[in-house]
């Protein structure tokens, strides 16, 4: 082979290969850049995402700014206990745009009874009793904090168990309302346009705000009926049945009906302090007291006016009704016969009592207790024991 031909074919192979090394190199020099683009392009997707995420825990922190402030103040607002669980549920929706919220309230015996709710059937209400066991009701109860479908569902918990998905209610979480320690109630949420994971600590403060304004409005109401209630009988006070008596008058009025009041005093109580001790004269208050409760209807209010002074408010009761009734208790009382302390006898003792009745003897609570306490006096004046029909016209001056 004449040399210039073998020049000429090592020359190609050597070009051949150059052009194979080469092709290589560029081959894996494009890999290298496809992949850093690659790369580049799922960062700058995490970016955008991340950017997304961002944008909306901003929007929505925004929104938590304007809402909460308006929650609160809601709140604070002076609700009586039983109108709570509406203002919560109400607020629920609000903070969270859910479709669904259950309020349910613990019941002595550890249940939970649905008691309020938006977009639940009607039906729940006051019927439907979960299980203080099951599903995420469970867990909220034992951990005393909000839990989430997913944490519920991880834990290998199994939500199709609970009473509430089985009624037809779906949980994205459940709130429990915690106060001193105990869980009052939770709020279950479903169908939330939201994230309840990132809204997770503004469940928890609305949780807590909700929490004390059962707190508050409980302790008010148990300050008001302290200061309403005689602690020796556990009647209602004077100051009591002044309220009680403006609204018996505004229905009397509405309604045309009358509406009567009758007071007694024991005859000779001193007497019975002096004759059997104190402790045996607060046993025959506290006697009394039963007695006019039993005897009563339970639309009458009986209260401890005084001392030894009761009054009974009697709703509907027209001025005959009244003072038949007043003198049936006097008789009764008169008959029975009871203990008291360190007496080894049982005593007895009389009542006498005075009747005013709405609209014929005044328009006020002053005007009708003037006449039942003219009434009275007459009574004890005439010999006790007694009732006195006395109408206001006989106290009149001749
Ligand atoms: P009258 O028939 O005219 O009503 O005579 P009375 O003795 O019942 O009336 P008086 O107003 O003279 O006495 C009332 C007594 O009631 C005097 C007071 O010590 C007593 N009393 C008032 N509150 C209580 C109480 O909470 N417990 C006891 N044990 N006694 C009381
Ligand atoms: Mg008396
Ligand atoms: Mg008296």
């Amino acid at each position: 082979m004449p040399d210039l031909l073998v020049g000429a074919m090592i020359c190609a192979v050597a070009l051949g290969l150059g052009f194979l090394a080469g092709s290589a190199f560029r081959a894996a020099e494009l890999r290298k850049t496809g992949k850093a683009l690659e790369e580049l392009k799922i960062t700058n997707r995490d970016l955008s995402r991340w950017l997304q995420e961002y944008k909306d825990i901003h929007a929505r922190d925004s929104e938590i700014a304007i809402l909460f402030p308006s929650i609160i103040r809601r709140l604070a607002e002076r609700h009586p206990t039983d109108a709570l669980p509406r203002v919560a549920v109400r607020l629920t929706k609000e903070l969270f745009k859910t479709a669904q919220v259950a309020l349910a309230v613990t019941k002595t015996d550890g249940s939970l009874l649905v008691t309020e709710g938006v977009g639940i059937p009607l039906a729940w209400k006051g019927t439907l009793t979960l299980s203080p066991r099951d599903g995420m009701i469970g867990d909220a109860l034992r951990e005393k904090h909000l839990v989430l479908r997913e944490e519920h569902v991880a834990r290998g918990g199994r939500p199709e168990l609970s009473d509430l998905e089985r009624a037809g209610m779906v949980p994205d979480a459940v709130i429990p309302i915690v106060v001193e320690e105990s869980v009052v109630a939770i709020l279950a949420v479903a169908g939330s346009a939201g994230r309840m994971d990132r809204d997770r600590p503004y469940a928890s403060m609305l949780a807590d705000l909700v929490a004390n304004a059962f707190q508050i409005s409980l302790a008010i109401e148990a300050l008001e009926r302290r200061a309403m209630t005689d602690p020796l009988t556990g009647l209602y006070n004077r100051a009591y049945l002044a309220d009680r008596f403006l609204v018996e008058l505004r229905r009397a009025r509405n309604y045309g009906f009358p509406m009567s009041v009758a007071l007694f005093d024991i005859d000779r109580f001193k007497m019975v302090n002096d004759r059997y001790g104190h402790p045996a004269g607060d046993a025959v208050l506290r006697k009394l007291a039963s007695f006019l409760r039993e005897r009563t209807r339970s639309t009458d209010a009986v209260v401890r006016y005084g001392g030894e002074e009761f009054a009974v408010l009697m709703a509907t009761a027209d001025s005959d009704v009244a003072f038949q009734q007043a003198d049936r208790i006097r008789e009764e009382f008169e008959k029975t016969a009871f203990a008291v302390p360190g007496q080894a006898d049982p005593i007895r003792v009389t009542i006498s009592g005075g009747v005013a009745t709405y609209p014929q003897d005044g328009q006020t609570f002053t005007e009708l207790i003037a006449v039942a306490d003219a009434g009275l006096y007459h009574a004890k004046e005439n010999g006790r024991n007694r009732v006195s029909a006395l109408r206001p016209v006989d106290l009149l001056p001749e």
